[in-house]
């Protein structure tokens, strides 16, 4: 029987999950609903140490907001559970006992301090084959010096016994057989008896096994690793039903050279966190691309591209379109460099392409922020006439702020150069022609003017760009008459008003 894809992501809550652990659950997304398999989050939190309170709900939050929503995680439960490995330490350790009992693994008692004298003794001392027998452990000592060390209550670690010249294949859906003597590899610590956990080697190989995880997708920083978990599942019996791996490539700095990171985000002023986090120790603020105004599928295209590509000139991709067209042999081996001005740019065009109600809806609570009350109707017509000057909502005030409030100065290079001496007597002459319009439209209000500016000589750049300082403010915005359609006929005259009579006329100005 074909097995059914089981994928995990499996991030370590230590902090706010990085933008490239958002793009490793993407892909994890992606392969699972192409092989109609199951997504799964696993809480990967055996290191104490490092645990940070919130980074697991910020987690959870950042994938609602993306709507990757996952089958089986610690929120949800699920037949495999409990997805977080603190609460499976009893699991973990009947595998330890395993390991020890079948001998791939042993027990060490080295301190701190006689490693780091060991250290200084040795060059590029590695705790394996050529040294092990040098140290203070299970195998050195007798069964019962063992025994009445833990008995008397010593600290211990377990490692695992790597066997010198073995060759380990990883199987990797990227990067294709990546083969590794075992002779490079350190006897890893697995299970520390100071607090009765596996370390990540352990548990993670452990989970992915009871969880019939069939494909870990992870990040390039893990390859290193991987002939280590090979060995685990080898020394575990496991060799048959291991995982396959795809180990994505890096992200990297704008400029190409080096990892991305916190940093860079800061020295270049974008995010390099989904979701904002402040730090529950330094309070310190973190941007987010959600804060920043981002839509979650600009991001989750911008993601997606980020060591993938279809293979055509198609970049515009739904997430439904993403997980068809994914596949391990478009993905690149080599790293992906990171730049906000395509995410900026997919940004963009997400928001030309929803909805003016959708995008209305968005902007609402900016305009109330800015003390406006206006009706949802006219706020949509007014996000459709300006959405493709803007790449974020936020933008879409400053394009539109003169719909809803009309202007209390006037731009000064502009007024200058617009508004003539004739100006007064000729915006009034406008006035007159606009009050006496029966219909409104734009598109009657422009034969109408226009017609009257021909009939009156007028140049028809001086009449606008005047009409257009009096009702905005300065020279921007769209089409003249869409913005007097909207703002409608008795605003409009009350502009020109105000402006005719505030506005100081200049005899020098021609
Ligand atoms: N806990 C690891 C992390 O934080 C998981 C790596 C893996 O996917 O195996 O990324």
């Amino acid at each position: 029987m074909h097995q059914k894809t089981r994928v995990r992501f499996a991030p370590s809550p230590t902090g706010p999950l990085h933008i490239g652990g958002v793009r490793t659950a993407l892909y994890n997304y992606l392969y699972a609903k192409q092989q109609g398999g199951d997504f799964i989050l696993r809480i990967e939190d055996t290191d104490t140490t490092r645990f940070v309170p919130g980074a697991e709900a910020y987690i959870q939050e950042t994938f609602n907001w993306l709507g990757l929503s996952f089958d089986e995680s610690p929120a949800k439960g699920g037949t495999y559970g409990p997805y977080r490995q603190s609460e499976r330490r009893d699991i973990y350790k009947g595998y330890v006992k395993q390991l020890l009992d079948s001998g791939a693994a042993y027990i060490a008692f080295d301190t701190p301090e006689e490693l780091e004298a060991k250290r200084s003794e040795i060059a590029n001392f590695q705790y394996d084959a050529s040294t092990r027998e040098k140290m203070r452990n299970s195998l050195t000592l007798s069964d019962g010096e063992t025994q009445s060390l833990i008995d008397g209550g010593s600290q211990y670690v377990v490692r695992i016994r790597i066997d010198p010249d073995r060759d380990i294949i990883v199987n990797d859906m990227i990067r294709g057989e990546v083969v590794i003597n075992s002779t490079v590899l350190d006897d890893k610590v697995i299970y520390k008896s100071s607090d009765e956990l596996p370390t990540y080697h352990l548990a993670n190989v452990v989970d992915d096994h009871l969880m019939e995880i069939t494909h870990v997708i992870r990040g390039e920083e893990w390859l290193p690793s991987a002939p280590l978990h090979v060995w685990l599942y080898r020394s575990l019996g496991w060799e048959e039903s291991m995982p396959r791996f795809a180990h994505l490539p890096l992200l990297l700095k704008p400029e190409g050279n080096g990892k991305l990171s916190k940093r860079d985000g800061d020295r270049l002023g974008f995010p390099v966190f989904p979701l904002e986090w402040k730090d529950p120790v330094t309070g310190d603020l973190s941007s987010g691309y959600r804060e920043s105004g981002y839509l979650p599928e600009a991001i989750i295209n911008f993601l997606a591209f980020l060591g993938w590509n279809p293979g055509t000139e198609k970049e515009i991709f739904t997430l439904d379109e993403l997980v068809q067209a994914f596949s391990f042999d478009r993905c690149s081996k080599s790293g992906a460099k990171f730049d906000v001005e395509k995410a900026k740019w997919y940004n963009h065009h997400y928001i030309l392409n929803k909805p003016d109600s959708e995008l209305a809806a968005l902007f609402a609570p900016i305009l109330r922020e800015k003390g406006v009350n206006a009706p949802m109707e006219k706020v949509t017509k007014v996000v459709g006439l300006v959405k493709e000057r803007v790449h974020f909502v936020k933008e879409l005030w400053e394009q539109s702020s003169f719909f809803f409030v009309a202007p209390v100065s006037y731009d000064e290079k502009t007024t200058r150069k617009r508004w003539k001496a004739e100006t007064p007597g000729q915006m009034r002459a406008l006035m007159q022609l606009l009050r006496e319009m029966d219909d409104f439209s734009p598109e009657n209000q422009e034969t109408t003017v226009m017609e009257w500016i021909q009939q009156n000589q007028y140049h028809t750049g001086n009449i606008m760009n005047a009409f257009r300082l009096a009702v905005v403010g300065e020279g921007k915005g769209p089409h003249m008459f869409n913005i007097t359609d909207v703002i409608g006929k008795e605003e409009t005259l009350r502009r020109l008003e105000q402006a005719v009579t505030t506005l100081p006329v200049r005899e020098d100005n021609n």
